[in-house]
């Protein structure tokens, strides 16, 4: 059986913790996009921690963890973060990384960074991990795959090319230090010794535990709003982010994911620029901040503050059916608990118009939400392990939101911690 735990809104939905939760009963947890340039946070009985490249079945042995061939792969990065776990007495986890990912190299990063400079006050608000002129390398066939790492004639070759093309924008462009055909090359060569122990045609692998009826977990980072072909382009990232993408982020058949949970926090966050309708600014928005998340809603890879705002049902039905969600996760409802009333977004109104679709990008821009206010419940809710002893207006709050979304709430988070968790119907 194959599962995707993906994002609904813009990411920092709670997944990590989810993922988490549901590993435990799993054999493999795969990331299948994306890479280092978001995270995950999961508290669990070694502490807490950020991962942003592993998969967060590597705090348990009986799991297999696969990076697949969609992910942009740091390998410098990778083996760090290993070492990070292992440093803090986890037990070194199995891994495997697809022979068909590709590097998310140094100069990756450099771009990324020089055309952030360069857009200053206009840039697209990335992490310049490299991401963007990663993926887009890759479309443009200059990438360099793992497999390829272990063909010395090829990958001079291809070392030639990609400084010949890349040292044009870095001189004339940026006016920034050229790529060195030499320094490039032996960079490769320690990033192959680094990643052989960990390769292998992960798609083989995963087709094989399908048939023998292991149970897989899809992994997703950021969210729906997010994806470069549904989400607020051009406010997105540059790898898909649904779970549709798992198919081919991972090698399995499409039909293969039967299971979509949608992680969905109670309320919204965002990092980063683009339309956010449910923003809330000032003290209000303060407050929600600083009660936020674990510790308070600020990034995960970057330390930047979120930007907050109330639960928006409209962008989240459109996020659970981008990803085809065939249930919800429902997290991080215990901050909801110091408000007297909680609004929740209903309606768009655009152009004085009200609508209850989720518009393109740009049309969103001109949104105003429209708001319906629930009562709040004003009490703590962390501890509670049943459906039924959660207080009446908690229980509303949900009911609402899962008719709103359209989507069933299967799972309610409220608490960071592994066991903070109520199952629907249990
Ligand atoms: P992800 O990228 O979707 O995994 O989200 P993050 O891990 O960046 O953000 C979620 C934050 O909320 C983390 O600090 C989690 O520890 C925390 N968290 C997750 N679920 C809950 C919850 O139910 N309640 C509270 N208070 N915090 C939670």
């Amino acid at each position: 059986m194959v599962r995707a735990i993906v994002g609904a809104s813009f990411g920092d939905e709670g997944k990590g913790k989810i993922t988490d939760m549901l590993a435990k009963d799993s054999d493999i947890v795969v990331r299948f996009q994306g890479g280092s340039n978001a995270g995950h946070t999961i508290v669990n009985n070694y502490g807490k921690f950020a991962l942003h490249l592993l998969p967060s079945g590597v705090f348990y042995d009986h799991i297999t963890n696969v990076i697949g061939n969609g992910v942009a792969l740091n390998v410098p990065y990778f083996i760090k973060e290993i070492k990070s776990l292992t440093d803090r007495n986890v037990p070194a986890p199995h891994i495997f990384v697809s022979d068909r990912a590709q590097l998310l190299m140094p100069y990756h990063i450099l771009l990324d960074t020089y055309e952030e400079e360069r857009l200053a006050g206009k840039s697209f608000g990335s992490t310049r991990s490299g991401i963007a002129p990663f993926y887009s390398d890759k479309y443009a066939k200059i990438g360099i795959q793992v497999s390829e790492l272990f063909d010395e004639d090829l990958l001079r070759e291809k070392v030639e090319r990609i400084c010949e093309l890349k040292n044009v924008m870095l001189e004339h462009f940026y006016h920034k230090p050229l790529l060195v055909k030499e320094e490039l090359l032996s960079e490769l060569h320690s990033y192959r010794d680094m990643i052989e122990p960990y390769v292998r045609d992960t798609s083989a692998y995963l087709c094989d535990a399908i048939k023998a009826g292991k149970n897989i977990l899809l992994e997703g980072q950021l969210g729906a709003l997010k994806d470069t072909d549904h989400g607020i382009y051009p406010m997105v990232t540059s790898s898909s982010t649904l779970a549709g993408y798992g198919s081919i982020g991972a090698g399995i058949p499409p039909y293969s994911i039967t299971d979509i949970t949608a992680v969905v926090k109670a309320y919204s966050s965002a990092v980063g620029a683009g339309a956010f309708v449910s923003e809330i600014f000032g003290e209000e928005a303060e407050e929600l901040r600083k009660r936020g998340g674990d510790g308070g809603e600020y990034g995960a890879t970057t330390g930047r503050p979120r930007r907050v705002g109330w639960l928006d049902t409209i962008s989240i039905r459109y996020g659970c059916r981008v990803q085809g969600a065939t249930e919800a996760a429902f997290t991080v409802l215990d901050v909801l608990g110091y408000l007297d009333e909680i609004p929740v977004c209903t309606a768009y109104e655009i152009d004085g118009m009200t609508t209850t679709e989720f518009p393109a990008a740009c049309v969103l821009e001109h949104a105003k939400p429209v708001y319906t206010v629930l009562p709040g419940w004003k009490c703590d809710i962390r501890g509670i392990k049943r459906y039924e002893d959660l207080p009446e207006n908690c229980r509303r709050y949900i009911e609402f939101v899962e008719q709103e979304i359209d989507t069933p709430i299967k799972l309610i988070s409220n608490g960071p911690g592994r066991d903070d968790i109520i199952i629907r119907g249990e």
